[in-house]
């Protein structure tokens, strides 16, 4: 998939109100990513559910209550997001230097390297990237909008997209992995973008500001771009 957001027209397909959404995940979520007293507010969103795990920290997840299908939009939060005056672990950056903070339940969707879900920065909605099921969690992959992640984090995702090796061997790698019917654990520690070869982001739906940044990374240093593996597990 190499979907951007570089798209003017609305890509998604609105369904009722704007502003839904669901999530859960094996991964950090960002409300949890720190335990700052100085925590965002959230709001209830329509058609997602907040769990909270009694077992520890780590893992908060956002489901979705309803079935959605791939391109329908989740939820929009243009009417509770505000303009964050520093990167922090809650906030999604919006552009090269700007940052918002959601002021929804939608702070609990968690990372996933296969997401459910895309959150599109242009038109500040989040929507379906599959079938999502009632039950199943709504996540994103954090590096579409973090350029450098406040907190970077282990993933333990065990999405096979990913393997230990960038680009192309990546890829023949995980083949023979698929043919031999074996499932690659995602090892991958999630830091943002920035530490992406362009290969590995060309497989995911990522903003505009992302392939911006890729690309000046990108000219002004190809050695750094070579060596730029998202797997520094
Ligand atoms: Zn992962």
């Amino acid at each position: 998939m190499s979907l951007t957001f570089a798209i003017r027209a609305s890509p998604w397909r609105c369904t009722n109100t704007p502003r839904l959404a669901r999530a859960l995940s094996t991964t950090p979520d960002k409300e949890h990513l720190s335990p700052s007293s100085n925590k965002p507010s959230s709001a209830p969103v329509p058609h997602l559910k907040v769990i909270h795990s009694t077992s520890g920290e780590y893992t908060s997840s956002l489901l979705a209550t309803r079935r959605f299908q791939p391109g329908q939009v989740i939820a929009s939060f243009a009417d509770t997001l505000s303009l964050a005056p520093t990167k922090r672990y809650s906030t999604v950056q919006v552009s090269k230097h700007a940052h918002i903070e959601l002021n929804s339940d939608l702070v609990y969707m968690n990372h996933s390297c296969d997401p459910a879900a895309v959150v599109d920065v242009e038109f500040n909605v989040v929507a379906a990237a599959k079938e999502i099921a009632p039950g199943e969690p709504v996540t994103f992959f954090y590096p579409s909008t973090e350029w450098e992640m406040d907190q970077p984090f282990q993933c333990w995702c065990g999405s096979p997209k990913f393997s230990i090796f960038g680009g192309g061997v990546g890829i023949v790698y995980i083949s023979l992995i698929l043919i031999l019917s074996f499932v690659v654990q995602c090892l991958m520690v999630v830091q943002g973008a920035k530490g992406m070869h362009k290969t590995q982001l060309d497989q995911f739906a990522v903003s505009k500001h992302i392939l911006e940044l890729a690309a000046e990374r990108d000219s002004t240093n190809p050695k750094k771009a070579s060596e730029a593996i998202a797997l520094k597990a």
